[in-house]
């Protein structure tokens, strides 16, 4: 059979490769992480750096096809390997999501809104920043993830100092806005030009990472949808996308939509796929990859997914890590436990989701709520 390749092996590639090897593929991981969580599951696991000319040429050699599940993953190594196989989805898409001044500029290229938003590289550009952008946040073009890398910052002076603590490395300052709600798009994109999306998630964040998605999204319009949807085609389209992207949105307090940022790869905010939808965002990303058919995804249950985060595994500010009671959340019918096989927990660090599937959206919140009190998890 075929083997299909991974780079980076973390809990996206865990259950890209838990998707592709119930298809039917093997699956090769490149990550230098001996106990990465993707590894650990993988038919094979080549344990280099991402640039490293030993490891790419292995994994061009025994994978037919190769995908990635890192967004920063560098995007002259994509290209390396594009030489010689197949690559979705492409470097030079990869390179325009891991750079937020590329990004935005591909949004507005688009004809999508963003926020305003100035790019900080020089002193200069700090000091020609207008006060129109304040209160803003300052965000790292590059690597972040999670709200690390960027600062909020109320005036110009807490402006220059936020810059310094970030190295003074290339950042983009984003104007604060007035969020009603946060949602995101999840489209898969053929190499044919066929493109399919999920229903919108609805996504709830707290300290900058994802804490709770609601699927249907609760307080969404048919024209938001209608209106996000098609920014997320568009914004794949006209990159000649392939494989699986999400794209985020703001919707503000007046109805506007406006993008944040996209990830070239399975989301977070889609892990509910997996258990609520009949085909989930990594089965999507087999077939993108391989060249099978797309087909358009279908809700089966209102759900919601639920972030397991380390902070979890310290109920109390233990110091000992101790197993959250797994048994007690199983008990309630339409839980989906998944951990990704991290042996240490820490504060902030995503160890597993809880998906919730009920008969309806107001069921599937009941149970979420109670699976919540049962895990140290704030009710939403
Ligand atoms: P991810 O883990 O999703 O990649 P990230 O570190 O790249 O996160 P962002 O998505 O840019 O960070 O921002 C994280 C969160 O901070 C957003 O989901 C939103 O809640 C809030 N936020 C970001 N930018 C703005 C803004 N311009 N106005 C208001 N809130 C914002
Ligand atoms: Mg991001
Ligand atoms: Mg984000």
């Amino acid at each position: 059979g075929a083997t299909l390749g991974v780079m980076g092996g973390g809990q996206l590639g865990r259950m890209f490769v838990h998707a592709a090897q119930s298809m039917g593929y093997r699956t090769a991981v490149l990550d230098a992480d001996a106990t990465s969580p993707a590894g650990l599951v993988s038919h094979e696991h080549i344990r280099t750096a991402y640039l490293d000319a030993a490891g790419l040429t292995e994994l061009a050699r025994v994978a037919d096809a190769i995908t990635t599940e890192f967004e920063n993953v560098p995007a002259a190594a994509l290209e390396q390997l594009a030489q010689t196989r197949p690559v979705a989805p492409a470097g030079a898409s990869v390179a325009i999501c891991q750079d937020r001044a590329r990004e935005k500029a591909h949004f507005v290229g688009c004809g999508v809104d963003c926020a305003p938003h100035a790019i900080i590289e020089t002193p200069e550009q700090l000091a020609a920043v207008t006060d129109d952008l304040l209160p803003g946040i300052l965000k790292t073009s590059r690597m972040g993830y999670d709200g690390k890398g960027q600062v909020r910052v109320k005036t110009r002076a807490e402006l220059i100092a936020a810059w310094d603590d970030l190295q003074r490395v290339g950042c983009v300052l984003e104007k604060m806005l007035p969020l009603a709600y946060e949602v995101s798009v999840i489209v898969a994109r053929g190499r044919d030009g066929q493109i399919v999306h999920f229903p919108l998630q609805q996504n709830l964040h707290r300290d900058g990472i994802l804490a709770v998605t609601t699927v249907p999204a609760p307080n969404v319009t048919e024209a938001v949808s209608q209106q996000a949807c098609a920014s997320a085609h568009q914004i794949a389209a006209s990159m000649d996308y392939v494989g699986v992207l999400c794209t985020e949105f703001f919707v503000l307090a007046d109805g506007r939509i406006v993008a944040n940022e996209m990830a070239p790869r399975p989301h977070n905010s889609g892990h509910h796929t997996i258990d609520a939808c009949d085909v989930s965002q990594f089965e999507l990303q087999v077939r993108a990859m391989t060249g099978l058919p797309l087909v358009a995804p279908v809700l089966h249950s209102p759900c919601l997914m639920l972030n397991l985060l380390g902070d979890l595994w310290f109920p109390g500010g233990v110091t000992v890590q101790q197993e959250p009671d797994w048994a007690a959340v199983l008990a309630l019918s339409g839980t989906h436990l998944h951990l990704y096989g991290k042996a240490e927990a820490r504060a902030g660090r995503k160890m597993g989701h809880l998906t919730v599937t009920g008969a309806t959206p107001q069921a599937a919140r009941a149970t979420a709520l109670q699976a919540a009190a049962i895990l140290g998890i704030a009710p939403f």
